[in-house]
Order: C-alpha cells, then structure tokens, then sequence
C-alpha cells in the first residue's frame, strides 16, 4: 500500500519542465519546427514528427476546463486533503494544451468551469510542483 505522497520522477522528457519549476517558472515544450507545443512533454512532434524541441516559458495563466471533487481518494496518502477539487486547466497560450492540478485555497472561492486560474508553484520536499489558485480568490 502506497502511504506516503507519491512525487514525479522526472525522465529525459519531463527533466527541463521539473527545473523550470524549481524556478517558478512554467515552460511547456514546443515544436522547434512548427511550434505546436507538446503536452505532456515528448520526443516527438504529433504534428509534423519533428525530433526538435524547445521550452517556453507561458504565462502560468488559464481556465478551468472541468474538475472533479475527490471525496474518496484512491491513495490514503491523500484521505486527509478529502474532499478536494482535481482541476482540468486549459492554458492560455493554447486551450487545446490541458494541465491537471490541484487547486490551493478554499476550493468554494469561485471554483467553477471556465474561472480563471493562475499557477502557484508549491514545494514539496525536493520538488516543486505546478498547483492553481482562482485568479481574485
Ligand atoms: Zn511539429
């Protein structure tokens, strides 16, 4: 059983995203050729299957796609957070382009689909994770 917060292990995709917010800073990949970005991070281009990439530092800003409430927790690392809201972000240098986070602060303060959100980075032991707060709340 999995008691403890599970954290992300960067990879040789994810590594520059993970120092970037060591920084606060949110850098999503980018098509070095047709500047599609790629989300989550990956070798290739879906768009035009280009090898090349680049990392761009985005606003940290966007609108809540949709959300869930979790009232049950699939991991018990997460029962005392319960309920809390899971949040589907579409940024907005690209809405096509959907992070899921976690909201911080009182989860009644204007959460609802198409609030906008900005990014509040959180560190976590060594890791710093990309989290959202309701712009205004
Ligand atoms: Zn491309």
């Amino acid at each position: 059983m999995i008691t403890e917060r599970p954290m992300p292990l960067p990879d040789d995709a994810t590594t520059e995203f993970w120092q970037a917010c060591q920084k606060h800073e949110l850098r999503m990949q980018r098509c070095a050729s047709c500047k599609e970005f790629r989300w989550p991070p990956r070798p290739m281009c879906g768009a035009c299957q280009s090898f090349d990439s680049e990392w761009i530092q985005v606003s940290g800003r966007g609108t809540i796609y949709s959300y869930v409430i979790a009232h049950a927790p699939m991991l018990p690392a997460f029962a005392p957070r319960a309920p809390f809201p899971i949040i589907l972000v579409a940024l907005d240098e690209d809405p096509a382009m959907r992070m899921i986070g976690n909201l911080i602060g009182d989860m009644r303060e204007g959460l609802q689909i198409g609030a906008k959100v900005t990014v509040a980075f959180e560190e976590v032991g060594e890791v710093t994770l990309p989290q959202w707060k309701i712009v205004g709340a």
